[in-house]
């Protein structure tokens, strides 16, 4: 009987000493960690949307970059943290493609975090060093059909949303490029820049300044639809070759986390993406918020199966795997 008087307190004060953790969260600074490179598109989202939870939140959200693996290695690591609300991952649709892609991965992406909400979608943009001869979308699909493996190709690794539009162009293509993976997309581009690599795909939240400011030359954009903010690049489709992909992000608390951390968390995204310097700056990058009715962790967790179920025959049929 006192045995389980004991396991009964025991309980109660796990219960208690959560919700209570719920209540005065967060009282010290929350950690954001970013998949890849700071300077890339990812880390700029996660800078862009930090800087506005802070102010709801009441507390700093660091940002820190873990680049490696295609963003499994930052991932894996927020799996496996505290459950406490106060280590959080940002990911893009790589936490869906990852899921097959890798054939061993330390963690389940579907299943291993709560998901908190999602941010954004960004487009993405088929780019080249600015030296590279062809002038035109279809001439470039002529230029490396015709040079094949000589072509390189940067991204961020294997599952990283680079890699997954390289992996797209190439197959409906049938030729392959020399890939050159990169910790991110961020020193791929100054690389590219540098005429080091000759072709990148990526979000347009790192690709606008440089193409804008005439860095680099850009063929298409990955939409169906023209991208506002760079009106005058032709889509995919529009150069006969659809390639399309939207780089949706999300942000990740690890499995366990309580409900009440989560909610608090998801409403200071709610705030950050109704703030209108943050739409401002994502409408220059050529991306916009979720819109409203996609907020919620519900949501997230729906949308992140659908993307899992989605990805996993493109990339079986492409037949490409990482270990
Ligand atoms: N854009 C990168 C990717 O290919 C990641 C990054 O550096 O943000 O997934």
């Amino acid at each position: 009987m006192r045995i389980v008087n004991a396991a009964l307190a025991l309980v109660a004060a796990v219960g208690l000493s959560t919700a209570a953790a719920a209540q005065t969260f967060p009282n010290r600074p929350v950690t954001l960690v970013v998949p890849f490179s700071a300077g890339g598109p990812t880390d700029t989202v996660a800078r862009l949307i930090a800087e506005s939870m802070s102010r709801s939140l009441g507390q700093q959200v660091v940002v820190e970059n873990v680049g490696g693996a295609g963003g499994t290695r930052a991932a894996g690591q927020v799996a496996k943290a505290a459950p406490d609300g106060y280590t959080l991952l940002i990911h893009h649709i790589g936490q869906a493609t990852s899921a097959t892609l890798y054939r061993k991965l330390p963690y389940k992406p579907g299943s291993d975090f709560a998901e908190v909400g999602l941010v954004t979608a960004v487009p993405m943009t088929i780019i080249a060093k600015s030296s590279l001869e062809p002038k035109t979308f279809k001439e470039l699909v002529a230029f490396v059909k015709a040079n094949k493996d000589k072509v390189t190709y940067g991204n961020a690794g294997v599952g990283s949303a680079s890699h997954l539009c390289g992996m797209l162009f190439m197959s409906k293509l049938g030729t392959q490029m020399t890939t050159v993976p990169y910790p991110g997309t961020g020193p791929a581009m100054n690389d590219l820049i540098g005429g080091q690599i000759d072709l990148l795909c990526d979000q347009t939240t790192n690709t606008t300044g440089q193409i804008k400011g005439g860095k680099v030359k850009a063929y298409a954009v990955t939409t169906k639809e023209r991208v506002k903010s760079l009106a005058d690049i032709p889509t995919a489709a529009e150069g006969g070759l659809p390639v399309e992909v939207a780089v949706w992000h999300g942000i990740y608390a690890p499995k366990g986390t309580p409900k009440d951390v989560v909610e608090k968390l998801n409403k200071a995204i709610d705030a950050a993406l109704d703030d209108p310097k943050v739409i401002a700056r994502m409408a220059d990058l050529g991306t916009e918020p979720e819109p409203k009715d996609r907020r919620s962790p519900a949501v997230h967790e729906q949308f992140l199966a659908d993307q899992i179920a989605q990805w996993k025959p493109i990339i079986e049929a492409a037949g490409v795997y990482a270990d």
